[in-house]
């Protein structure tokens, strides 16, 4: 098996990584007030060039899901759910969902809520259901 990937800190991607540390979710939003995810050099909507990472509140509907029962690397226990989280600013995000109760039915639109899971010197933006906050 390999090794899980970790986020690389480069000019693109550096400040999203650094904030999840830091506890805190965000998002490129361009001056024109669209948002989007994964960041790119400029707004996929209107072409702009100068957008900012603006905070995310971290709550928002299940979309979708699956249940891994065998993970791709070693180091990872499962079973464990990849999802993917609307957040409430309208942007989308693929996931994993933690700390679901096994044999806890999900169901699309399912509230959650963010629950950074913090790894090394690292961390991932990982969810939780409300309900269970
Ligand atoms: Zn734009």
């Amino acid at each position: 098996m390999t090794e899980l990937p970790v986020p690389v800190f480069d000019d693109l991607w550096g400040p999203f990584w650094k904030e999840l540390v830091d506890g805190r979710l965000t998002m490129p939003l361009c001056p024109n007030g669209h948002r989007f995810f994964v960041p790119e050099p400029v707004c996929p909507t209107c072409l702009s060039a100068t957008w900012s990472w603006s905070p995310a509140a971290g709550r928002g509907s299940l979309y979708s899901w699956s249940v891994v029962h065998r993970a791709p690397v070693a180091d990872v226990a499962t079973p464990y759910v990849i999802a993917v989280v609307d957040l409430d600013e309208g942007w989308t995000l693929m996931t994993h969902l933690v700390d679901v109760a096994p044999g806890r039915p999900l169901l699309a639109g399912d509230r959650v809520a963010l629950r950074i899971t913090h790894r090394g010197g690292w961390a991932l933006p990982t969810f939780a259901l409300e309900e269970d906050q």
